[in-house]
């Protein structure tokens, strides 16, 4: 080889390394940083005592302000809400259902609690008896047999499967179809086993599937304990009936908002980082888990940026999105207000699976993308990731258009449907180190979008 082609190799080999080792220096930093300043579980302490952040509540109205001011004391350079219409609906202080008409059972109450966008009981009792739907495509079968019945859905969560997202979807069906399709069938109300792995006696609520051509009945979501109770009960005595009282109501449509920070980029402040998790939660627990830990990740990311006077190459932009538990109007109005501005997105990163040890990123592009994420896993794994792989990202960034990469951060999430949409949902259940490593992760991968690129 001529002499000056092997100086210009050895040369592009000397800066590469230089480049790599200068990476490395930030992404140990940022590690370290995260881990030792436990901002974040700070910021989730004092989010989680604002109140319930269910759309419409002055909970959520609170974790908006709450969040402005946060994001300006990170130092962000613009922080901003964005306006959003969301649902309004209430949980009522009447919330009971009971058993009637037996021998044996009457006066047993069950653990419920109305699913999200469920009609109240008119302030007066619903009473019916019950015909129990396990598994959820048995529905059909029964046709005329629901009429004017409580239908109870009682399909277990599938513990058998490996990966709980997978066991979730499968079983929360009964839960978000359920009702519509038992009230086509002339049903009365609906009760639904809680779609979680934990067996205990909590309701975990949720939302509901709307058809604008049927009226919605009154559903509610049983503890598994009091399932397994109820169906038992069924058996010797079939023609026990249930006393339903609920005060719910559905209150139209409320005013709302999600919450945006940003650092704009030094070289190309046209191309957008979105890191993002959703502000509303149900108001049932913290909703530390879902999703205040992954609202805080994404402010830390900002912080730790502007705490160890990171200059990004790109805009790295905080997306605090309203109302994403019904019908994600604040993903919705994201997407429409970046398209009208023809915002070009570079890449966006989710955090919605609860706040445990990180093991992945899911890639939601195609394989050259997906490969160029890929080749950042060496840093990755110094804030413990394992893992990239091509995946679905998130209900948030999903509507994005525009962009490079959808991402999704996947944290050990055996025990998130412990957790999920129930009182279970807590400040205390979530471990500072595991909320800090997520965040380290997060900001990591951000980091190297924004200086590397993805190619
Ligand atoms: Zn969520």
């Amino acid at each position: 080889m001529h002499i000056l082609l092997v100086l210009l190799a050895s040369m592009t080999i000397a800066s590469g390394q230089a480049e790599t080792k200068a990476y490395q220096d930030v992404v140990d930093r940022i590690v370290e940083t995260a881990l030792a300043g436990k901002t974040d579980h700070r910021l989730l302490k004092e989010l989680s005592a604002l109140g319930p952040r269910l759309s419409g509540y002055p909970g959520y109205l609170a974790a908006v302000s709450w969040a402005e001011s946060t994001l300006k004391t990170i130092g962000c350079d613009r922080v901003w809400r964005q306006p959003v219409t969301v649902p309004y609906w209430r949980r009522g202080p009447v919330e009971t259902a009971e058993i009637v008409g037996s021998a044996k059972f009457t006066g047993r109450s069950l653990a419920i609690a109305a699913l999200g966008g469920s009609p109240g009981t008119a302030g007066k009792p619903l009473t019916g008896g019950v015909i129990e739907v396990n598994p959820y495509t048995q529905l059909e079968q029964l046709d005329s047999l629901v009429r004017d019945r409580i239908v109870f859905f009682n399909e277990p969560y599938d513990h058998r499967i490996l990966r709980t997202f997978e066991a979730y979807s499968k079983a929360v069906r009964q839960r978000s179809e359920g009702p519509v399709a038992a009230a086509k069938l002339g049903a009365a109300a609906a009760i639904v086993r809680s779609v979680t792995s934990r067996d205990d006696n909590v309701p975990h609520v949720g939302g509901v599937h709307r058809d604008s051509l049927v009226k919605p009945i009154p559903a509610v979501a049983i503890g598994v304990t009091d399932a397994e109770f109820l169906s038992s009960a069924l058996q010797l005595d079939p023609d026990l009936q249930i006393e339903l009282n609920l005060s719910c109501e559905n209150l139209g449509a409320a005013q709302s908002y999600n919450v945006i920070g940003e650092i704009r980029g030094s070289i190309y402040p046209d191309e957008i980082i979105v890191v993002g998790g959703h502000l509303d939660s149900w108001d049932k627990g913290h909703g530390a888990h879902d999703d205040g830990a992954g609202c805080i990740q994404s402010m830390a990311v900002l912080g730790l940026f502007k705490k160890l006077k990171i200059k990004p190459k790109r805009t790295i932009r905080c997306v605090l999105f309203a109302e994403e538990e019904r019908r994600q109007s604040g993903a919705n109005a994201y997407a429409a207000r970046s398209d009208s501005l023809k915002e070009q997105h570079f890449a966006a990163i989710e955090s919605d699976r609860g706040a445990f040890t990180p093991r992945g990123f899911y890639v939601e592009s195609d394989s050259a993308i997906t490969q160029g994420v890929q080749k950042f896993l060496p840093y990755l794994q110094s804030a413990g990731i394992d893992w990239i792989r091509k995946g679905g990202s998130g209900a948030n960034i999903s509507k994005i258009n525009n962009i490079k990469a959808k991402i999704g951060y996947v944290p050990d999430d055996q025990r998130y449907f412990d957790f999920h949409h129930s009182d279970n949902d807590t400040f205390d259940t979530v471990n500072p180190r595991e909320l800090a490593l997520g965040t380290a992760a997060i900001a990591v991968l951000t980091y190297l979008i924004s200086e590397a690129g993805i190619e």
